[in-house]
């Protein structure tokens, strides 16, 4: 057997964080059901062993974005529902359906599409209405809403679905408070009982994000749909701290020095030489650039964390590397350098990312590349039949998808 070599970067997951977060959702939830958003595979944290994870927490369902993912969780052995909500055209719906996936609707060639998969597979599809009560993106517009609903509980009537839930989105559950907010659950409240007043038997009514799970009670209703929080950041910022909301980041991005160097005062440093030596110091490169997801938004600001002090990305984000002005720090080759972790021992955040790029910590993680192999750290602990198994073994590849 070959030892993988030491790799010269690295993610690691922390799938008993991903754990623990989602239990802390579903007590949040109190007494809803608890939906782990996975899609973008898991934020990118790995999509079947971030979902693993979360059903160890408690997750009863899981939440897709695009279908190709709710198939690979399925193909993967992950139990329990699993929603898709997004489709074009032409979706491969008898997949879905044959793999006992619930789907989304909000137009009425999804809903003929969806039925004439189910007339082809013999498999009535689970089907979610999603009304737009304000985003403004997906999702039947009020006015049309009484048609759809008609549509969806004919084709209901004829076997070939069952309209098992009503949901939508918010536009700014992250300012609690937002008078936007108010008007959006009106919006719902209004679309369910028109749905139920049709003739729906609805399973589940589902509205809240992860900053509404946390911070909205009235938008729980059945099922809450929380994405960010599951992977320990804060979806609210400006008003709380990750550690503040009882949550723990899953995602650590790591690379190794791989060269210390002197240099003169006044020496250019990387493409454009926005960043210049202002006395004699000392350069060290990280092998982590914006191929890999680090955003080149961060130039001369990201913070890398080495030998337990912090310093800025000195000049420009190169494709492949970074370059630190370490001074007399005690750095040297091999030693860690840690772009963001969970934060506990004064390493920045991808939090502190986020804001060092002018962006959300969403970008920051779901950006982090493929090519960079991801360690996971409490399999045994959260993931089925892994009891037994080595660190080495371990040691693998980004899940694939699709
Ligand atoms: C991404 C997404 C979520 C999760 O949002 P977070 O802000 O990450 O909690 C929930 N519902 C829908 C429809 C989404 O697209």
């Amino acid at each position: 057997m070959t030892v993988p070599p030491v790799p010269h970067a690295e993610v690691t997951v922390d799938l008993t964080a991903i754990r623990d977060n989602v239990s802390r959702l579903s007590r949040a939830a109190d007494g809803a059901q608890t939906m782990a958003v996975v899609k973008a595979d898991a934020y990118g944290h790995g999509l079947v062993p971030a979902a693993w994870a979360a059903k160890a927490g408690g997750a009863e369902w899981l939440g897709t974005a695009v279908l190709a993912e709710a198939v690979a969780l399925r193909r993967a052995g992950l139990p329990g529902r699993v929603l898709a909500w997004l489709a074009a055209p032409g979706e491969d719906y008898d997949t879905a359906l044959d793999e006992d996936i619930d789907v989304a609707a909000y137009a009425p060639w999804q809903l003929e599409e969806i039925a004439a998969a189910a007339g082809r597979t013999g498999r009535p599809a689970r089907v979610h209405l999603k009304v737009d009560s304000g985003l403004g993106r997906g999702g039947v517009m009020p006015a049309e809403w009484d048609t759809v609903v008609e549509h969806a509980l004919r084709l209901e009537s004829a076997r070939a679905l069952r309209l098992v839930g009503v949901w939508t989105h918010f536009a700014y559950a992250d300012a609690p408070g937002h008078p936007t907010i108010g008007t959006q659950l009106e919006v719902f409240a209004d679309a369910v009982e028109r749905a139920e007043l049709a003739g729906a038997e609805l399973e589940v009514r589902h509205a809240a994000n992860s900053a509404a799970t946390l911070t909205l009670p009235e938008a729980r209703f059945d099922l809450v749909r929380p994405g960010l929080a599951v992977y320990g950041l804060s979806p609210i910022p400006d008003v709380a701290t990750a550690a503040a909301l009882g949550l723990r980041p899953a995602m650590r991005l790591a690379g190794r020095v791989a060269l210390v160097k002197s240099v003169p005062a006044g020496h250019g440093v990387s493409y454009g030489h926005t960043y210049v030596t202002p006395r004699p110091t000392r350069l060290a490169l990280v092998p982590l650039g914006y191929a890999d997801g680090v955003p080149r938004h961060a130039s001369g600001t990201g913070p890398v964390h080495v030998c337990g002090r912090t310093f800025p990305v000195a000049g420009r984000v190169c494709m492949d590397q970074v370059v630190l002005d370490v001074g007399d720090a005690d750095v040297d080759v091999g030693d860690d350098a840690v772009l963001f972790s969970d934060g506990r021992h004064g390493e920045p955040t991808a939090q502190d990312w986020a804001d060092a790029a002018g962006t959300i910590s969403y970008e920051i993680v779901t950006r982090i590349s493929g090519r960079l192999p991801r360690r996971y750290l409490g399999a045994e602990a959260t993931q089925p039949g892994r009891r037994q198994q080595s660190d080495e073994a371990r040691h693998h590849q980004r899940t694939e998808v699709g």
